[in-house]
C-alpha cells in the first residue's frame, strides 16, 4: 500500500461517520463542536486498514523493534488486531476485571521478559488507559517501546507520555464550559454520544 496522508485519514474518518461536526455533550460535561468515535471507522475493515497503515508505516520507518501489539479493551481490540496484521506480530489486549476494575491480561494471553510491546489505542486524550496498560505489561516483565493510535487528541495540558507516539491523525477539538459554549448561544441542539467509559471521549 502506498503512503497514506493525514488528509486521506481525515476523509476516511468523515466518510465512515467516525469524525462528526455538530454540538456534543462530552462525558466531562463540557461541550464541543467535534466528536470522534473510532468504532465507526473500525466497522469497515478496508478503511481501518488504510488508516492504520499510516501508523504501521511510521513504526516501520522508525526502526523500533516490536514483538507484540497490545491495547486496552474495548476500544483498542480491533486496533490491536489490525496493527498486528499490518506488522505481522501477535496482537493481544488487556481488559478490566469486572469486580476490581483493574486492568489485566486475561484469556491466557502472556508477555515475558524480552517482549517489546507496541501499545495501541483508538484515541488518546489523557493517556490514562494507555499508562494503565503499560503498567500491566511492565509488571509482567515486558518492555513497552512505542505507542500507536488512530487519533492523537492530547492537548498541551495533557500527559507527556514517556514513549514515542505514532498516530494516524492529530486532532485538537476545542471544548467549552456549558455556560460559555458558543454553540449553545447560537441555539444549536446538543447531542450526547458514547458512554462515560468510552476511551474516545
Ligand atoms: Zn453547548
Amino acid at each position: 500500500m502506498s503512503k497514506v496522508s493525514e488528509e486521506t485519514v481525515r476523509n476516511e474518518l468523515v466518510e465512515s461517520h467516525a469524525l462528526l461536526n455538530g454540538h456534543f455533550l462530552l462525558s466531562s460535561g463540557r461541550h464541543s463542536g467535534n466528536y470522534i468515535q473510532c468504532a465507526q471507522l473500525l466497522r469497515f475493515p478496508k478503511k481501518a486498514e488504510i488508516v492504520l497503515s499510516r501508523v504501521a508505516e511510521q513504526i516501520k520507518e522508525s526502526g523500533i523493534e516490536i514483538t507484540k501489539v497490545c491495547g486496552p479493551a474495548m476500544g483498542a481490540i480491533l486496533v490491536s488486531y489490525e496493527m498486528g496484521r499490518l506488522l505481522d506480530k501477535e496482537a493481544i489486549f488487556t481488559e478490566r476485571n469486572k469486580t476490581t476494575d483493574a486492568m489485566e491480561l486475561r484469556r491466557g494471553f502472556t508477555v515475558s521478559e524480552g517482549d517489546k510491546i507496541l501499545i495501541v489505542e483508538d484515541a488518546v486524550t489523557t493517556g490514562k488507559s494507555t499508562m494503565e496498560t503499560v503498567k500491566v505489561l511492565e509488571d509482567l516483565g515486558a518492555t513497552v517501546v512505542a505507542l500507536g493510535c488512530i487519533a492523537d487528541r492530547r492537548t498541551t495540558a495533557a500527559v507527556d507520555l514517556p514513549f514515542p507516539m505514532f498516530s494516524a491523525i492529530k486532532l485538537d477539538f476545542p471544548s467549552y464550559a456549558a455556560d460559555e459554549c458558543p454553540l449553545c448561544k447560537a441555539g444549536a441542539p446538543i447531542v450526547q454520544h458514547g458512554s462515560r467509559k468510552s476511551a474516545g471521549m
